[in-house]
């Protein structure tokens, strides 16, 4: 595995759970507007952290917390996920994984093997548009298969989208949602103008509140609950 950060404690990560984030290295996209380009561009990676030590820690706060997320970069892209996973479970914490649905085979693995909890899809996109917002050209179709994958699993999932002014249009939302239908959780997050991995980027505007009530009304056209985060 590839570890380029470790969050010790977060209430945010994992809904209702006290947990760690582990943020793998490297990605299988360039979206724009990622907010952490350290994890994404090659050249920006750190020292991996070493997996001894994430465990020596989580062995330490296992009455303390009750989660692991495992959230990227794109954690998918990591060749030993599996038995990393496994040995987080051994230790009895709660496993969510957070995914651009790029690879339906190991979300598909990971479910068939009881190793997740919780997941967390990115929806960069209406399908057609993923290109243009990630940055990569490649077919939508693991994408549609991860999604079909997360719908019929029995465990908890949010799918979620970041929107950007300009580069989303508020007429997305609903090709997006359609994308998803009758998924239990959409998420709709503002963009928030920080560090971005294209620097034009973080000067991009956020939708306002209204236009956000918007999208989530139309978003509920299609899916059971949409929240804005
Ligand atoms: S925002 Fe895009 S580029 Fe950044 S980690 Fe997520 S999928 Fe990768």
């Amino acid at each position: 595995m590839l570890i380029g950060g470790l969050q010790k404690f977060s209430l945010i990560n994992y809904p209702k759970k006290a947990a760690a984030v582990i943020f793998t290295q490297g990605c299988s996209f360039l979206c724009h507007y990622c907010h952490n380009p350290e994890l994404v561009i090659k050249d920006e990676f750190n020292t991996p952290l070493n997996e001894e030590d994430i465990f020596s820690f989580l062995e330490k706060r296992q009455n303390q917390l009750d989660a692991v997320v495992i959230s990227g970069g794109e954690p998918t892209l990591q060749n030993n996920l599996i038995d990393f996973i496994k040995k987080i479970k051994k230790l009895n914490f709660l496993v969510k994984l957070d995914t651009n649905g790029i690879n339906p085979n190991v979300i598909k693995n990971l479910l068939d093997l009881k190793l997740l909890d919780y997941i967390a899809m990115d929806l960069k996109a209406p399908l057609e548009k993923y290109p243009k917002v990630t940055n990569k050209d490649f077919s939508s179709e693991g994408i549609e298969e991860s999604i079909k994958i997360i719908i019929s699993s029995n465990i908890d999932y949010e799918f979620r989208s970041t929107l950007v002014k300009n580069l989303h249009e508020k007429e997305d939302i609903e090709k997006m949602a359609l994308s998803i239908k009758n998924a239990k959780l959409y998420i709709l997050q503002k963009f928030v103008s920080k560090v971005t991995l294209n620097p034009t980027y973080s000067k991009k505007k956020a939708f306002s509140d209204e236009d956000m009530l918007d999208m989530k009304k139309s978003a509920l056209t299609h899916v059971k609950k949409c929240f804005i985060r």
